[in-house]
């Protein structure tokens, strides 16, 4: 089998920060952007807790379904299996920049969030008590602060 796209981005020199990871094209012709929302550097840093990554999946997607601007292009977010971020696909065809504010609201939200994580029941997750808020917390408040506040060119392009 070919090896995809995605596999091809040198993964060694990768920053974080947030990137074009994909354009689609629909058969109806609507371009789907897909971005890598890179939390921790592949292999050079621990990945992101699993149990923390299931919390910022929850709190995450809650936030961006719940945006005025943004909640009816929103198509779906979720962890990477590697854990060293987050996928996020969107209606239409977008840069990094674009959505640059919209991760830095989605963050800010996570880092000062208290109570209940939305979805965490029985009823409502495969793994409720797969969570992790305090831990989630302050991985997001490090991205904030460390990458989303200060992006630079190196994090919201690959390498090419
Ligand atoms: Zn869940």
């Amino acid at each position: 089998m070919e090896k995809i796209a995605s596999f091809t981005i040198n993964h060694l020199i990768m920053k974080r920060g947030i990137f074009v990871s994909r354009k689609d094209t629909t058969t109806s012709g609507d371009v789907i952007t897909t971005f890598d929302i890179r939390m921790t550097e592949p292999n050079r840093e621990p990945a992101v807790d699993g149990a923390a990554l299931h919390t910022i999946e929850h709190l995450a997607a809650t936030f961006l379904r719940n945006h005025k601007e943004w909640k009816d292009r929103i198509i779906y977010w979720g962890p990477m299996g590697c854990r060293t971020g987050n996928y996020l696909l969107v209606n239409g065809d977008y840069t990094s920049s674009d959505i640059a504010g919209l991760m830095r609201e989605t963050f800010a939200f996570i880092a000062s969030f208290e109570g209940e994580i939305p979805g965490a029941t029985a009823r409502d997750c495969g793994n409720y008590t797969y969570n992790d808020l305090d831990l989630a917390r302050k991985e997001a408040k490090r991205y904030l602060d460390e990458v989303l506040n200060n992006l630079k060119e190196e994090n919201l392009n690959y390498p090419q």
